[in-house]
């Protein structure tokens, strides 16, 4: 969940639209939903030991947004895959 405007920096509270500068953010939201269930899937992938997809989809989620889990997700899938 975004807790700030990707544009101007004011905290965000998930109503489609930034209180202060106005952007429609509802794509951002979308991107980040989309990111959410790449990561969703990678880690089920983990789960059963499917490495190749949990990368795939870890790389997914973090060219989406990139976050802490999602790296940590790849670095795992990469050093257990081999
Ligand atoms: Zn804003």
């Amino acid at each position: 969940m975004m807790d700030v405007c990707p544009i101007c920096k004011a905290a965000y509270a998930g109503q489609g639209t930034c209180h202060r500068c106005k952007s429609d953010l509802t794509r951002f939201e979308a991107i980040e939903g989309d990111a959410r269930e790449e990561l969703e899937i990678a880690a089920a992938a983990m789960k059963q030991k499917d490495y190749e997809s949990a990368l795939l989809h870890g790389k997914r989620s973090c060219s989406l947004k990139r976050s802490k889990l999602s790296e940590r997700l790849i670095f795992y899938a990469k050093a257990l895959g081999k």
